[in-house]
């Protein structure tokens, strides 16, 4: 028999963690309330990242507490395939209004990566509806992230999954668009519209027929912060629309008020086909992500015998009546507080701060868009990410979370910030740095 009492550490295989690192100096939260975390030995840490980009109405808010509750109490589960219930069709209507106008429909799922691999799965399946099965082949982006399934990770560009894990066939990847003579731009850099016109080379090495679709993320969050040149995403939406390839958005990160607006299709003022979200959709409470596409799209596949299914695709959890409550609460609240508006009103507040850190050592780039921000550190010689890491002990350790990915700094505070907590985190990465 195991021995394992309930407090050990070991069991738990924690994902995307430094394991014996954690387990040797664990951080636990047990609570958490507005900006707020709680530690287990009694700390408040001032939540620097929304949790993992999720909590963009910071935490617990008492809309989505009380949904959540009474949800649970009154449905807890109906079957997703075949049989509804009328929270999931609710909420579908609130997303619908809230999206960019030519979109038309939701398909729920419980994650970014699984909005990912339905968005691309709804992509192959539209082309061959309309008769065009040939086209099967993905492009994606250097440095892209879009979640760790093996549709995400083939279409992502990161090196240490496609060392690992291996990619699909018939994938390729446009250019990332981090470019040096655009450092500490504030905003959306200039230099760099061109890459895109990298998609007109991979069309003409495959064949445009041959695309089915191109995915990338508006603003690449996880790979530290990629801003997307003034230009850019205008020039891959013509590209795509003259070759008939769709556009995906993988929005999981700037849906949901993170730019200042709803969606980032709706802050750069770019339609695309289909836009891939999660996270901030019921303020990470619940897991739960939705495909927002098109009528086009979606009408593609309304033909045949009425009683056939005409998406063979789902999950078990779809549309789940307790995250349907959290979602719908979660929107309530964003609305209500007018939360994607203060977004975008802190936001050159928090430009300032971030950039007025430009000038302490190792400091090699300072990047921002609403309320994210990046701040880029020289890699330690011989140990990359080990300089962004003791950052990140560091600011705990003063009572501020932040993300590192590489020796890259990221930052994507709830919305409900105030500007005594920006103070702070300058205040902090200030020391720290
Ligand atoms: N796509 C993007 C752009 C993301 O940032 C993430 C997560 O950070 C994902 C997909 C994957 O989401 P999840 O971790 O919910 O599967």
């Amino acid at each position: 028999m195991n021995v394992h009492q309930p407090n050990d550490l070991s069991a738990f295989w924690m994902p995307f963690t430094a394991n014996r690192q954690f387990k040797s100096a664990p951080r636990m939260f047990v609570s958490a309330e507005g900006m707020h975390y709680r530690t287990q030995d009694g700390r408040e840490v001032l939540d620097g990242t929304a949790g993992l980009w999720c909590c963009n109405a910071g935490h617990k808010r008492p809309k989505i507490v009380e949904a959540v509750q009474s949800q649970v109490a009154e449905l807890d589960y109906a079957p997703a395939f075949q049989m509804g219930h009328p929270k999931a069709f609710e909420l579908a209507n609130r997303l619908i209004q809230m999206a960019p106008e030519h979109m038309g429909h939701v398909f729920y799922t419980n994650s970014g990566s699984e909005s990912v691999e339905t968005a691309l799965k709804i992509a192959l399946a539209y082309h061959r509806a309309r008769g065009e099965g040939q086209r099967t082949r993905l492009i994606g982006r250097e440095r892209g992230y879009h979640g760790v399934n093996f549709g995400g990770i083939s279409v992502g560009g990161i090196v240490n999954n496609r060392r690992t894990f291996g990619t699909l066939p018939g994938v390729d990847h446009l250019p990332h668009t981090h470019l040096k003579e655009n450092g500490f731009s504030r905003g959306q850099p200039e230099h760099g519209a061109h890459l895109a016109d990298e998609l007109e080379r991979i069309c003409a090495l495959h064949g445009p027929e041959t695309i089915a679709a191109v995915i990338v993320e508006p603003m690449a969050g996880s790979t530290g912060v990629l801003l997307p040149p003034k230009g850019y995403l205008e020039r891959l939406r013509e590209i795509t629309s003259k070759h008939g390839i769709l556009l995906i958005f993988d929005e999981v990160i700037t849906g949901f008020g993170r730019l200042g607006a709803s969606f980032a299709a709706e802050y750069f003022g770019v339609k695309p086909d289909l836009m891939v979200t999660a996270k901030g959709l019921t303020n990470g409470v619940i897991p739960m992500g939705a495909v927002f596409t098109t009528p086009e799209i979606h009408d593609a596949f309304m033909h045949g015998p009425e009683h056939l299914i005409e998406l063979f695709h789902g999950y078990t959890y779809s549309g789940n009546p307790i995250a349907a409550a959290a979602g719908l609460a979660t929107l309530e609240t964003y609305r209500e507080e007018g939360l994607f508006e203060r977004a975008a009103e802190l936001a050159p507040y928090w430009e300032d701060m971030l950039h007025g850190l430009r000038d302490l050592p190792h400091v090699i780039d300072i990047r921002n868009m609403g309320l994210i921000g990046a701040i880029e550190l020289e890699p330690i010689e011989g140990a990359p990410t080990q300089r962004a890491f003791q950052a990140f002990l560091r600011a705990f350790d003063e009572g501020l979370l932040i993300r590192t990915t590489g020796d890259i700094i990221a930052m994507s505070p709830p919305l409900i910030i105030e500007k005594s907590h920006i103070d702070r985190i300058g205040e902090v990465l200030r020391g720290v740095l």
